[in-house]
């Protein structure tokens, strides 16, 4: 019997990483829900999803509040399906050395990164668990081994860690794996601002960082999707609880 649709929702897919994991999970065949903050700036990756012939749903929510991830995930599972894929991917830095850091600049960082995740879960779980069958692919970081300027990063990437292994554990059972990926530079927006804040040009930020990674070039979004790709995978059943680092060379 051919398999159902399933649906997949990719949090933080306006740009950057997400939307290259939502095209790439659209072109696996999955109909994708690009959720970010801004609807309307959801608006590109959905086109480009429509254009290959995929399907698609534009979805503004944030992630760290409760009633509008409830929100986003009943109008998802009505619109497109129950979603059975989960790609917790939204982030935002607020980088500072510690003794600069504002009490705000750690709170938004867990609020998005890791109440985010923990709300998109339990509220995509149910949907996972009736289906006997769920993934969910959660975003760490290379800076979760630590980091000069990012301890609420770091703190809230190695959370993710920790997060992924309990669902791994509890979830097993009904058919549903959880993994994160641990980037490590990657060319996005958010690399970019980094260079802007320290003074660099992005350009040459990108050549100092590319000359200490052992592949020799800086990763891109698709590395990323390719690898979120496995993951969501029906192939990838027996693969739970892992971080795997995508980083173009070992971390440890
Ligand atoms: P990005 O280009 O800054 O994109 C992040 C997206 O998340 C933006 O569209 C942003 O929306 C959205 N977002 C932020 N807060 C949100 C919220 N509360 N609810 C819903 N959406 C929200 O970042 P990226 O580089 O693609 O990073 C994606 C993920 O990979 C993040 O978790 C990041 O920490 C992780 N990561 C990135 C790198 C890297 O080198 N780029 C390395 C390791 C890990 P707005 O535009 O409206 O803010």
């Amino acid at each position: 019997m051919a398999q159902e649709t399933r649906t997949a929702i990719v949090t933080g897919s306006a740009r950057g990483i997400g939307a290259a994991v939502a095209k790439r999970l659209a072109s696996d065949g999955y109909k994708v829900a690009v959720l970010d903050l801004d609807e309307a700036a959801c608006a590109d990756t959905v086109e480009a999803i429509k254009a290959a012939g995929g399907e698609a749903l534009a979805v503004g929510a944030n992630v760290a509040d409760e009633d509008s991830v409830a929100a986003a995930v009943e109008r998802i599972a009505a619109e497109l399906g129950a979603p059975t894929v989960l790609v917790n991917n939204a982030g935002i830095i607020r980088d500072n050395m510690l003794f600069k850091m504002s009490v705000d600049d750690w709170d938004s960082v867990m609020a998005v990164h890791l109440r985010g995740a923990f709300l998109m879960s339990r509220a995509c779980q149910k949907h996972m668990v009736d289906a006997k069958f769920g993934r969910i692919v959660n975003l760490s970081s290379t800076s979760a081994l630590g980091n000069r300027g990012q301890a609420n990063y770091s703190a809230a990437k190695a959370g993710m860690q920790g997060f992924t292994k309990t669902l791994a554990i509890e979830l097993g059972k009904f058919g549903v794996t959880a993994n994160a990926i641990a980037p490590g530079f990657i060319e996005t927006d958010m690399t970019a601002g980094t260079a802007a804040r320290v003074g660099v040009p992005y350009e040459d930020f990108k050549k100092a960082a590319a000359s200490q990674i052992p592949v020799n070039r800086i990763g891109q979004p698709e590395d990323i999707a390719h690898t979120a790709s496995f993951f969501a995978s029906e192939g990838a059943g027996f693969v739970s609880g892992q971080v795997v680092y995508v980083a173009g060379g070992p971390k440890d």
